[in-house]
């Protein structure tokens, strides 16, 4: 059992899809067909963590921050992380754990984000970090989404390197994917920044829990965002995802 409920043990003997999705995670995010195994291995390590300030969130009596990424609103004890496992609170202050150290790093099709009129035909650089603000009993990606980076082998990435990289592999998009990009905000915003500058699609694949307030400041980088929907009542969302649908919807 994690500590977040029904265990994946449990809802995978429950469901009778354990098979399925397994052959899923074998086949998907580890292949060495791709950037992640070539040149960009030698710039990264086991566990290493790069951390940003972020600026979403607020501080509380007694040391305490609340984080206002998304809908969660965790309020985070001084040394504790939020929900996500990747933002940490020090010394008053609220880090991402994940800026500039994705553990995926993938050339896909753009079509497997999935956006079908974006692009077509073309490869996209995909990046993910460790860490996720949803806990889907069927996540396909559950290695990286359901760990925190000091379990993960990550790659040294800033966002200019990030740049550097697309344009030599000729991705015309840049896809924040895998896991859900908005635990690694501050990453993923200066990225878009970046890639809107010389003329890269930055996209964004969400499972749709953010706040306003994020969303706004990231959609004038965005050239394209695809968001899951994962059921269609809060019962689902509440104990398959342990998320809400109310603020996916909205
Ligand atoms: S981004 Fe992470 S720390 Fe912030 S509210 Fe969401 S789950 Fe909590």
């Amino acid at each position: 059992m994690g500590p977040r409920g029904l265990s994946r043990r449990e809802f995978l003997a429950s469901s009778g899809k354990g098979f399925f999705c397994l052959a899923v995670v074998s086949s998907s995010l580890f292949t060495k067909d791709a950037y992640s195994y070539g040149k960009a291995r030698s710039h990264g390590e086991w566990g290493w963590v790069g951390t940003k300030l972020s600026p979403y969130f607020h501080p509380l009596a007694g040391g305490e921050v609340q984080c206002s990424l998304c809908p969660r609103e965790c309020g985070i004890s001084p040394g504790g992380r939020g929900y996500c496992e990747v933002r940490e609170n020090r010394e008053g202050k609220l880090y991402s754990l994940v800026y500039g150290n994705p553990c995926a790093v993938h050339i896909d099709p753009i079509e497997k984000k999935p956006f079908f009129h974006v692009l077509p035909g073309t490869p996209s650089f995909s990046i993910a970090t460790a860490g996720c603000n949803f806990d889907c009993k069927f996540c396909q990606n559950w290695e990286i989404a359901q760990t925190v980076p000091e379990k993960t082998f990550n790659f040294r990435l800033l966002p200019d390197k990030v740049l550097d990289i697309a344009y030599e592999y000729e991705c015309p998009t840049i896809a924040s994917t895998y896991v859900e990009p908005t635990i690694f905000f501050e990453y993923m915003y200066d990225v878009s920044v970046l890639a809107k500058r010389k003329g890269i699609l930055s996209t964004y694949h969400s499972n749709g829990y953010i706040n306003p307030q994020a969303l706004d400041d990231l959609f004038q980088y965005l050239g394209a965002a695809y968001i899951d929907l994962k059921g269609f009542t809060e019962d689902y969302y509440q104990e398959l995802a342990e998320g809400e649908l109310g603020p996916v919807l909205k």
